[in-house]
């Protein structure tokens, strides 16, 4: 007999996790979910806002520290100093706070939270070994696997000691005064900027031929140029070979070895889905390569388990796991419902930041579009000028004969603002003519959207 029945138990209070389980208990589904840490996940606990709070108060300092030699519209500061101690209390503030926002949010919607780390018996029932060293068990109906993913552990350079994951990175009692950071994706470039800002000599140990590989190089060359301006080193075509205490064995893309000592190693090769502390091996899913296959109700290959998030792959970003968790609530309701979305936008907080919603030029090509590309460079943007940030651009990619927009990419300061416009007009299916003939507030970033999209149109104002 289980101690606990339900309709619905979600396993995994991360972003996928807590919005499926509120948006179910708000539809009148009886639910219980199972989280061993604080609620909220990666995103909220250790990933997307820590990363975010360190980031705004490196580019804080930064700024503050540029003024000391005055800057350009007149402001002189003293030299500003940094209690780090403070900086990490700052954002545990932040992360406190929103832990008590989901945890009320869960309490008010009538979503039962276990605290305690679920382990699967069968597709029906879990065990729950609960953080007060009890053990229960919880059958359900229906069950959501949303256990999220962790870092990748390189063999060569394990986690310990100097070397760190990016949990580590965004809870050290100093900035280093070196940090060597291996892997130039999102995670590595977003946190070794704002440990360059912060006063850091940082490395960046790339084994792809650039940074940021999955980008091309229109939008990342505003940002290799500005990890040069800040002094970051970037070894692209680089493997690390050992790790010795604080000392880094590379060999670079020429063949040559190099050694470099850092006084952290940050290590940020990508994450792998969370499935061992839930033991899913017993359920015998399908997979699909590491992740966990799914159609498009995010059902798995056995009825009644549902799965979200990381643990389903690419893009492993919060916002498609809260999309997919609010799908499976609606799904388990009683609605008719699929994954019907027609982009997932990304941002990568860089310096510029990247914004890419729907198909790049390439891709349309690859699925056979003819194409019409319009572009509108930040510097010909007045509030881009007037805020010391017109550096970038903003190009969409539209259908040639219907002008419909199939997608937008952006890189610039600020721009991670606009991915909403770019993700509404492509999920309204608008045209370039739509955006074009859409009054934009003045002076503001936006207004290069419709310039973008008035290159398309043939009727461009401003360039
Ligand atoms: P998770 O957030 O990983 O949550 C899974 C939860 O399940 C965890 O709380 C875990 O403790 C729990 N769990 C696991 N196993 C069990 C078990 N057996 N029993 C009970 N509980 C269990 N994404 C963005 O969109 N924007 C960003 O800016 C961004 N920045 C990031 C920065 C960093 C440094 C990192 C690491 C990630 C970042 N991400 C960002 C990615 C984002 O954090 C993830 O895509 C998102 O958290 C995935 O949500 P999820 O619900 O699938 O899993
Ligand atoms: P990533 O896939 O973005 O980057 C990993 C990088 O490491 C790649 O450039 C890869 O070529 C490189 N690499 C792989 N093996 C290597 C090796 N042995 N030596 C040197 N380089 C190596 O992964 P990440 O930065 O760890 O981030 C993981 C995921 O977290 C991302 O895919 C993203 O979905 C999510 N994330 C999103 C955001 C955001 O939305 N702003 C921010 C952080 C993380």
């Amino acid at each position: 007999m289980a101690d606990i029945k339900c309709k619905l138990l979600v396993v995994g209070a991360g972003p996928g996790g807590y919005v499926c389980a509120i948006r179910a208990a708000g539809l009148g589904v009886d639910t219980v979910i199972i989280e061993d840490q604080a609620p909220g996940g990666t995103c909220l606990n250790v990933g997307c806002i820590p990363s975010k709070a360190l980031i705004h108060a490196a580019d804080e300092f930064h700024r503050l520290s540029l003024a000391n030699t005055g800057n350009s519209f007149g402001i002189t500061t003293a030299q500003p100093t940094l209690d780090f101690t403070q900086t990490i209390r700052w954002k545990d503030g932040i992360v406190d706070k929103l832990n008590n926002g989901v945890t009320g949010l869960l309490r008010k919607s009538g979503a039962k939270l276990i605290n305690g780390r679920a382990e699967f018996i069968d597709g029906k029932t879990v065990r729950v070994h609960g953080s007060d060293s009890t053990t229960s068990t919880v059958a359900c109906e229906n069950v959501v696997i949303a256990t999220g993913s962790k870092a990748v552990e390189l063999p060569t350079v394990p986690f310990g000691g100097a070397v760190i994951s990016s949990s580590g990175a965004l809870s050290l009692s100093d900035v280093p005064e070196s940090l060597a950071v291996v892997g130039g994706g999102y995670i590595g470039l977003e946190l070794g900027t704002a440990f360059a800002k912060l006063g850091t000599r940082v490395m960046v140990i790339e084994a792809a031929a650039s940074v940021l590989p999955q980008y091309d190089t229109d939008l990342t060359k505003p940002v290799v140029k500005r990890l040069a301006e800040l002094g970051i080193e970037v070894l692209t075509g680089t493997r690390v070979t050992s790790v010795n205490g604080n000392a880094l064995e590379l060999q670079r893309a020429d063949g040559e070895s190099q050694s470099f000592t850092a006084g952290k190693i940050l290590v940020t090769v990508g994450r792998v889905p969370e499935l061992q502390r839930c033991a899913v091996d017993e359920l015998k899913l399908t997979m699909d390569g590491a992740y966990i296959a799914i159609d498009s109700r995010c059902q798995t290959s056995m009825r009644g388990v549902f799965a979200i998030g990381d643990v389903t792959g690419e893009p492993m970003l919060a916002h498609r796991a809260m999309a997919q968790g609010q799908l499976v609530a609606e799904v388990v309701a009683g609605q008719n419902r699929t994954w019907d979305k027609q982009c997932i936008p990304s941002v990568c907080f860089t310096d510029p930041e990247i914004v890419t919603v729907g198909l790049s030029t390439a891709q349309a090509l690859q699925a056979d579009y003819e194409v019409t590309v319009g572009m509108f460079p930040l510097q010909a943007n007045g509030r881009a000028m007037t805020m010391e940030c017109d550096t970038g651009f903003v190009r969409v990619v539209a259908e040639k004969n219907s002008g419909v927009l199939l997608g937008v990419q952006a890189v610039g300061q600020h721009v991670s603002e606009l991915s909403a416009a770019f993700a509404l007009a492509i999920e309204m299916g608008a045209c370039a003519e739509d955006i074009a003939a859409t009054v934009h507030a003045h002076p503001t970033i936006g207004e290069s959207f419709a310039e973008a999209c008035m290159q398309v149109t043939g009727t461009a104002l401003h360039i």
